[in-house]
C-alpha cells in the first residue's frame, strides 16, 4: 500500500467523502471512495437489468466489469465500461438499493481486494479511504484510523441539504433506513479499538477537516 493509509469509517451524512477528499488535497494525498463502488455496482446492475436480489448475478458482475474511479481529489470521476457515471451513483434509485448489493459477503471480498489494489498501486505519499468497513477489515492496520460521526438529527439536515429535489422527511427517512440495512452487515457507528472517534456535531467542515489533519499528523 501507499506508504500512509489513513482509513476513515461513518455513517451516511456524516460528511466523511467530502471532509476526507478536502483533507486529501490540503495533505497531498490520494483519495479513495469505497461507497462508490457500491454504489457504482449497483447501478451497473440496475442498468443491465441483474437482479438485486439474486446475490450469485451480483457477484458475477462484481468479477467482471470494468470499473474505474479517480483518486485525484481534484480529478473525482467514477466510471463503468468507460461511462461517467459520476452524478448517476448518487441518484435516490441507486441510494435505494445500494444496500442489497452490499450485504453480498463474497461481492464484499470482490471489493475489498479492489480497495486494497487501488491503494496499494497509488504513487501518492498516502491515501485517504473513506467507507464503512475501512478502519476494520480494509485497512485494519492503517497507521490513522478514524470513526467520523455526527449526531442522527446533524447527519439528516447536511443530506437534505445536499440533495434539494427531495423533501427533507424523505431523505431522512432514506437515510435512516440505509443506514439500519448497512449497520446489520458492518458496525460503523462504534468505534473498533484503537480507532480515533472524530465526532463533528459541534463542528463545521472547515473545523472537522481541521480535526482530521490533526489526526493524521499525529499518528502518521
Ligand atoms: O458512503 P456512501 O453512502 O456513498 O456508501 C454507499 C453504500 O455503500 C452504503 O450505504 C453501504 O451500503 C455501502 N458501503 C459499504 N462499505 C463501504 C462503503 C460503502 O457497504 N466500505
Amino acid at each position: 500500500m501507499s506508504d500512509i493509509i489513513v482509513a476513515v469509517d461513518g455513517p451516511a451524512g456524516s460528511g466523511k467523502s467530502s471532509v476526507s477528499k478536502e483533507a486529501a488535497r490540503r495533505l497531498g494525498y490520494a483519495y479513495l471512495d469505497t461507497g462508490a463502488a457500491y454504489r457504482a455496482l449497483a447501478w451497473h446492475c440496475l442498468d443491465e437489468g441483474v437482479d438485486l436480489d439474486d446475490p450469485a448475478g451480483v457477484l458475477e458482475r462484481a468479477q467482471q466489469w470494468d470499473y474505474a474511479i479517480g483518486m485525484d481529489p481534484d480529478r473525482y470521476f467514477v466510471r463503468v465500461g468507460g461511462e461517467d457515471i459520476t452524478a448517476d451513483i448518487r441518484e435516490p434509485r441507486v441510494s435505494a438499493v445500494v444496500s442489497a448489493v452490499a450485504r453480498v459477503p463474497e461481492v464484499r471480498e470482490v471489493l475489498t481486494a479492489m480497495f486494497r489494489e487501488l491503494a496499494d498501486e497509488h504513487p501518492a505519499p498516502g491515501v485517504i479511504i473513506e467507507g464503512r468497513d475501512i478502519t476494520t477489515v480494509v485497512a485494519p492496520h492503517a497507521q490513522v484510523r478514524v470513526l467520523l460521526t455526527a449526531a442522527a438529527e446533524a447527519r439528516m439536515a447536511r443530506r437534505s441539504a445536499e440533495l434539494s429535489t427531495e423533501s427533507a422527511e424523505a431523505t431522512a427517512q432514506q437515510l435512516a433506513a440505509r443506514d439500519a440495512q448497512d449497520s446489520r452487515v458492518v458496525d460503523f457507528m462504534n468505534a473498533a479499538e484503537g480507532v480515533t472517534t472524530l465526532d463533528s456535531t459541534e463542528l463545521d467542515f472547515e473545523q472537522t477537516v481541521q480535526s482530521l489533519i490533526d489526526i493524521v499528523r499525529s499518528g502518521a
